[in-house]
């Protein structure tokens, strides 16, 4: 698959039996689904592991708007945690698919995030104003 971001292309990474994360070869951001975040917050450690990418470029790349999910459903959808508001996600509607820039995953307090994925998991989008 392409890099949404960038000129890159995600490769799958595993971590541990039951993580599979894709991860941008050029900014170093991730593509995953809802429940994979979910194993990467069980896992101790994994987002460490994940998560190499320079948050610097990750920044960099989230002020890109408009992107394309790399499964080919069209646009995605801009998304913040309700708490975290600095972090700023794309989400697809279609695949639940999720990409986050570099440094993301590991800047994520799991807690609160949870609870959105959560949402996602049972079918409800996140309001947008
Ligand atoms: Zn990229
Ligand atoms: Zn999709």
């Amino acid at each position: 698959m392409n890099c949404p971001k960038c000129t890159g292309t995600l490769e799958a990474k595993t971590y541990g039996e039951r993580i599979v994360v894709h991860r941008c070869n050029s900014c170093a951001g991730l593509w995953c689904k809802p429940d994979v975040v979910i194993e990467v917050q069980r896992e101790w450690m994994a987002e460490a592991e994940l998560d190499i990418g320079d948050p610097k470029i990750g920044k960099a790349l989230d002020g890109l708007d408009n992107i394309q999910c790399p499964e080919g459903h069209g646009l995605m959808q801009k998304t913040a945690d309700d708490k975290q508001t600095h972090i700023w996600f794309e989400a697809c509607a279609t695949c639940d698919g999720m990409f986050f820039d570099a440094g993301e995953i590991t800047d994520l307090k799991f807690d609160t995030f949870l609870d959105r994925v959560r949402d996602f998991l049972k079918g409800r989008r996140p309001v947008q104003d």
